[in-house]
């Protein structure tokens, strides 16, 4: 992080010079003209004899004086994004949140031990990579063509969620009834979404917020949809990746008042662990092409994320207009899933920095850092209980003999705090007390 941190510093001093130099100009300009007030106040009394109690001349430059004084430059602030991996519903997940006292569903559980921490985000998003699209829709079922109940839109909302992308490979397991019934439920537990669309107009929008009165865009695409193909007439509805359209997005984005641009992408091999050359290439015309933040899902397992500096993108002669470092994470793996070995159920929550200008608006990088989480599938009587953990609290249960976990997660937790560090060699490592009001968090501190 040194090396993002000294640009970062640099960017920042740069900025600060600049308003230094406004301020002092500004000040310079007041002394003129309240100089040239009383000069010419003074030179009117000698050659238009004495005007009354002086009032016109030098009061006249102390009212000039007043109208030029230098506005305070407001101070610079800044906004955190929370970024997970792929929400995966598979059907021993679907199963574990089932009452069948009353038969209905509930995820709450899963998140109850990150949602602390995913809280205190200003921007949390990740990939919803299941249909919501109603039981009555060919029934609720996990792999390979998936349909979760729909209340889990409302648990990742009251888990912290702001927005998530539905542009995946499978954003058309239920079609598309499926995709706009997924939609719907999503619009009404309140969580934003971008990458699939009901209407021609609703993919013509690009979707925005305002995050502590910044305008943030949102842009999300997939490779494909498992070769499920869109009637004609409804070709616009999932957004697929196009580099053009990409970069037009982008740009519109910018136009219409953007000062920070995310794009998701859903894209990769499965279970690769570095990038590939399609990935990084158009990851790099993509932040030339104006995204400060590209958040890549699809392998199911980690991949690195890293800062980009201007010079990277644009060679050492980078001008000022360009003197912002960029962000991309290739793949966050699972947030949650029912799938097996520890590199798929090993994760983190990537915690982005991003600092406002006081004096513009516009944006910068700031610093990334992540929490490694992990997902428990089991509890310890061996009973399916998916459920995301921050590994520092899981690790914390296990030296405290909390009991939380069978023999198996046992085994792995300290195996999978390793690999989740390992994987981010660019980060810095946050501590959940850091990043938690959660009493059970604060026991942490060290
Ligand atoms: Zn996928």
């Amino acid at each position: 992080m040194t090396a993002e941190k000294n640009i970062a510093d640099k960017q920042k001093k740069r900025r600060q010079a600049l308003a230094l130099a406004a301020a002092f100009l500004c000040a310079a300009l007041l002394f003129y003209t309240a100089l040239g007030g009383a000069l010419s106040g003074s030179l009117g009394q000698t050659l238009e004899g004495p005007l009354p109690d002086g009032a016109q001349g030098p009061a006249a430059a102390r009212s000039m004086g007043k109208a030029l004084r230098p506005k305070p430059v407001p101070p610079d602030w800044e906004f955190t994004i929370i970024s997970t991996g792929d929400v995966m519903m598979h059907s021993p997940q679907t199963k574990a949140g089932y009452d069948p006292s009353d038969k209905s569903y509930d995820f709450a559980f899963m998140f109850e031990h990150v949602a602390p921490i995913l809280r205190e985000g200003d921007l949390v998003i990740g990939n919803l990579e299941t249909p919501l699209a109603g039981e009555a829709n060919g029934g609720y079922t996990g792999y390979p063509m998936f349909n979760a109940p729909e209340i889990l839109a409302r648990n990742l909302k009251d888990a912290g969620f702001t927005l998530v992308s539905t542009a995946n490979n499978h954003s058309l397991d239920r079609r598309y009834t499926g995709l706009c019934a997924t939609l719907d439920h999503l619009d009404e537990a309140g969580l934003l979404h971008t990458g699939t669309f009901r209407t021609p107009e609703e993919r013509g929008r690009i979707a925005k917020t305002k995050v502590k009165g910044v305008s943030v865009a949102f842009i999300a695409a997939t490779y494909g949809t498992n070769g499920l193909t869109l009637p004609a007439e409804h070709g616009y509805a999932v957004n697929y990746i196009d580099r053009d359209r990409l970069l037009d997005d982008i740009s519109r984005a910018r136009r219409e008042g953007a000062r920070y641009v995310i794009v998701m992408l859903h894209w990769g091999l499965e279970y690769q662990t570095k990038p590939n050359q399609e990935q990084t290439g158009l990851a790099l015309e993509l932040l030339k092409g104006g995204a400060d933040l590209i958040l890549g899902n699809h392998p199911h397992v980690l991949q690195k994320g890293e800062a980009v500096h201007p010079q990277e993108l644009f060679g050492e002669g980078a001008d000022a207009k360009d003197e912002k470092t960029r962000f991309v994470m290739y793949s966050q793996g699972n947030f949650i899933s029912n799938q097996e070995g520890m590199d798929r159920n090993v994760s983190i929550l990537l915690k982005l920095t991003i600092g406002v200008d006081g004096a513009t608006g516009e944006t910068y990088f700031k610093e990334a850092g992540y929490i490694p989480i992990y997902t428990q599938k089991r509890n310890p009587q061996g009973a399916s209980r998916h459920t995301v953990w921050p590994l520092e609290l899981a690790l914390a249960d296990l030296e405290g003999g909390g009991g939380a976990f069978g023999a198996g997660d046992r085994a792995i937790l300290p195996k999978a705090w390793d690999y989740a560090v390992k994987s981010q060699p660019d980060l810095d490592l946050l501590k959940v007390a850091e990043h938690s009001g959660s009493p059970e968090a604060s026991d942490w501190q060290d």
